[in-house]
């Protein structure tokens, strides 16, 4: 039996068993303890039992790493904007009924050419809307508000990712890697499977480490370490924009002539 025909009866036994909202709750949390919290605690685990590694590989110097206090209380909030993300989601299942769910549910399972088309869409989509979400939580007059607290830590970790005001934990994290494909209507596993890799893709961009070249973790770094250049996930949106060049927004040293 394939890879498909395996996936379509395990998900045939599933809906079958448990009501639609019951496998929505249960994924939302799933994913997010796939996606993030495992990966980022590897992440943690490298830097603590490695540390000569971890030196050899952090994108930035020992002496500019966060304290280990610092790292706890990094942790603690980050677990805390994943709780009221989970609570949100439990009480909007619960108004509707554990009978319906709000992403699509469909029997069948979503052929190889559908999964990776929406993934594509999930990917290009958050990137356009996390790019200008980020850019303006940017602006001067809303950054000390809301954007500042993500950039506590010019020297990332993992956790840092969810290291959020809990508006911008919503309007920055969640809606853009939900949402597009929300309102495509993509397959719930589509949906779960695509979150479970953009959350591991977060991790990764603030874990500081460079061994991995996909994602391109030196593009967030170098946010978090100059604020104001690579405002987006992939590159693309700060390759369009110009914003990709530390110094974009510096007025251009006028050219100065010079006579013989
Ligand atoms: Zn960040
Ligand atoms: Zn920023």
């Amino acid at each position: 039996m394939d890879v498909h025909a395996q996936l379509q009866t395990a998900w045939t036994d599933i809906i079958t068993t448990y009501r639609p909202g019951t496998i929505e709750f249960t994924g939302i949390v799933l994913s997010q303890v796939v996606g993030f919290i495992l990966p980022a605690t590897v992440y943690m685990l490298i830097d603590t039992l490695f540390p000569k590694f971890s030196q050899r590989h952090k994108i930035q110097g020992a002496r500019r790493q966060p304290t280990r206090h610092q790292i706890q209380h990094c942790i603690k909030v980050c677990l805390f904007n994943h709780a009221w993300i989970v609570a949100l989601q439990f009480i909007l299942l619960y108004l509707r009924g554990f009978n319906h769910a709000y992403l699509n549910m469909e029997p069948t399972v979503p052929s190889l050419k559908t999964f990776i088309v929406d993934c594509i869409f999930g990917l290009l989509a958050r990137e356009v809307s996390f790019y200008y979400v980020h850019r303006a939580l940017h602006h001067p007059s809303i950054y000390a508000y809301i954007h500042k607290m993500h950039h506590k830590y010019t020297t990332p970790v993992a956790f840092a990712a969810e290291y959020a005001h809990p508006v911008e934990h919503l309007l920055a994290n969640v809606l853009p890697i939900m949402f597009p494909l929300y309102l495509k209507g993509a397959h719930f596993l589509t949906v779960m499977a695509f979150g479970v890799f953009e959350l591991w893709e977060a991790a990764a961009d603030h874990s500081g480490y460079d061994f991995l070249k996909l994602p391109p973790a030196e593009l967030h770094d170098l946010h978090h370490e100059k604020f104001r250049v690579n405002y987006g996930t992939i590159g693309l949106m700060d390759w369009i924009h110009g914003t990709d060049v530390v110094g974009w927004d510096r007025p251009k040293a006028k050219k100065v002539k010079t006579t013989e």
